[in-house]
Order: C-alpha cells, then sequence, then structure tokens
C-alpha cells in the first residue's frame, strides 16, 4: 500500500526479526494516521536530503519491541519513528543536515555512528538531539551530536 509518493506501508512493517520470530507486525487500524503523518515528515527529510532513505525499522507492534529490545514507550509502537539509513552521508552528516535545514521532529538520535532515529509527534515537536553511545556495554544517550 503506498502512503505517500515514495513511501509505502511495507517499508513501515518489514522486519526480518519479526519474520524470524513469527510476529504479524501488521499496523492496527487506529495507528494508521501516525504512520501517514510519519511518511508525509519522512518525505520531508527525503527532500532535504536529496537522497533515499531506506527504512530499517518502522513500526513494532509490542511483541516485535520487546524482541528487539525497544524502550516499552518508544515511539516506534506508536508508529511515530523510523530507524534509517541513506547514501546522503553518516548517520552524524544526515542528522546535521536535518537540523541545519530546520526539519520538525521531535527526537533525532545519531545511533552507534550506524543509523538514524527519528520521531514525530502528532501535537508537540521537541527538536530533542541525541548521540547514542556504548558505554560498559550498555546504550546511553548523550545529548546533541557527537
Ligand atoms: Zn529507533
Amino acid at each position: 500500500m503506498q502512503l505517500t509518493e515514495h513511501f509505502t506501508l511495507e517499508e513501515f512493517t518489514r522486519s526480518t526479526t519479526g519474520e524470524r520470530a513469527k510476529i504479524n507486525n501488521s499496523v492496527p487500524v487506529q495507528l494508521m494516521p501516525n504512520i501517514k503523518l510519519t511518511a508525509n515528515k519522512l518525505e520531508c527529510v527525503r527532500k532535504v536530503l536529496g537522497f533515499p532513505i531506506i527504512i530499517t525499522s518502522g513500526y513494532r507492534c509490542p511483541a516485535l519491541n520487546t524482541q528487539v529490545g525497544g524502550s516499552p514507550t518508544s515511539a516506534h509502537t506508536k508508529g511515530l519513528a523510523v530507524d534509517f539509513h541513506s547514501s546522503y552521508g553518516t548517520p552524524k552528516e544526515i542528522c546535521q543536515r536535518l537540523i541545519d535545514a530546520g526539519v520538525q521532529f521531535d527526537k533525532l538520535i545519531q545511533e552507534h555512528n550506524q543509523w538514524v532515529h527519528i520521531g514525530f509527534s502528532p501535537s508537540n515537536n521537541r527538536q530533542i538531539v541525541l548521540t547514542a553511545v556504548k558505554q560498559g556495554g550498555k546504550t546511553v544517550y548523550v545529548n546533541g551530536l557527537v
């Protein structure tokens, strides 16, 4: 199902972890407005970068979120966040570009120099910027781009 010009619902629900664990990760109908909001915001992200973005994790039903070790309150479970990468550049370069371009987001996280997490809010985008790093084997989030 096509959500916007460049994004399909399948890109939001696809999960190799979910498939392996036989988890049904389809989006509940009440969350579809959130998914559509996120897809629309991602069109803006794509436009600013000038390159396609590859979603590696979009919507996560609670079972899948638990399986991948996500925070119980993760915006992924509400259809309001995606993890992605892009041939635009490194995760840090992508984050910097989105900040410089004034893209509206609730939370932008540069994750381990491997991917970008971007979350949106339907009502109040807080423009929080964090970097995820490993400290003593645990993921910690530090303020700003590191
Ligand atoms: Zn994420």
